[in-house]
């Protein structure tokens, strides 16, 4: 597949999640999707960000907002420190993420380890690794409109909980839903864009670098930039 068939794919599945959105009465971008509070804080900023991730939890429960619940085996949370400078944001757990109950345990996420411990030489305990989706999608097909939607004031409550100083946004879902575009990840990684004021940097996802390793030179240039923002060595 070509570049340009890339591109049309994305634009082609893009096209048809915001007209589901549509079709549900969901106006695209949702109404007071910025700086609108989840319901997990009731509306006011955590006293510290641990109190904070644990009320949201609790809230969470063993959640049955939407079909995922069926099919899940445990809810993925995400983990990390709960004070990281540093957020990763992926798309839904997969299999070995649903056993686990962690996000990023698998081959992606033994990608998305060294990307943090080899290439931005931090631990991936200092970061804190969360994904859109708290429960996997059969097959791990892509997200609908609705479990986004459904799901979404507990990742907005968890970022705003930890308020890391950046955001990682790993893959198109998750770069989509942070800086609420629609445009294809191919042409979006890279231009930093923020969520609430919080410098957030689209990137590729670690299973598609798995799928196509040439482009982890381009992710290390978005990782470059990231580096900077944290005030960390950006290595040559
Ligand atoms: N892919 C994701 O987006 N998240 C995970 O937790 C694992 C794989």
């Amino acid at each position: 597949m070509t570049d340009d068939d890339d591109v049309r794919q994305d634009v082609a599945e893009h096209a048809r999640f915001l007209a589901s959105l549509t079709d549900i009465g969901v106006p695209w971008p949702p109404e007071g999707a910025v700086g609108d509070p989840g319901p997990a804080t009731g509306g006011a900023t955590a006293v510290d960000p641990e109190a904070g991730l644990r009320a949201i939890r609790e809230e969470m429960g063993d959640c049955q907002r939407c079909r995922l619940a069926g099919g899940r085996k445990t809810i993925v949370f995400g983990q990390g420190n709960p004070r990281a400078e540093l957020m990763f944001v992926g798309e839904a757990p997969g299999a070995e993420e649903d056993e686990q109950g962690l996000a990023f345990v698998g081959r992606a996420g033994r990608l998305l380890t060294d990307i943090i411990e080899k290439g931005l030489k931090m631990n991936r305990s200092d970061v804190f690794i969360a994904n859109i989706l708290k429960c996997r999608p059969p097959q791990n097909r892509n997200p609908e409109a609705d479990e986004v939607l459904a799901c979404q004031p507990f990742l907005e409550a968890q970022i705003r909980a930890i308020r890391p100083r950046v955001i990682v946004a790993l893959g198109k879902f998750s770069a989509h839903w942070l800086l609420k575009t629609a445009t294809p990840i191919t042409r979006l990684r890279g231009q930093l864009g923020e969520w609430e004021g919080i410098p957030a940097m689209p990137t590729y996802h670690p299973a598609y670098l798995l799928r196509n390793p040439r482009a982890k030179k381009d992710l290390w240039e978005d990782m470059k930039v990231v580096l900077e923002l944290l005030g960390r060595p950006v290595p040559d």
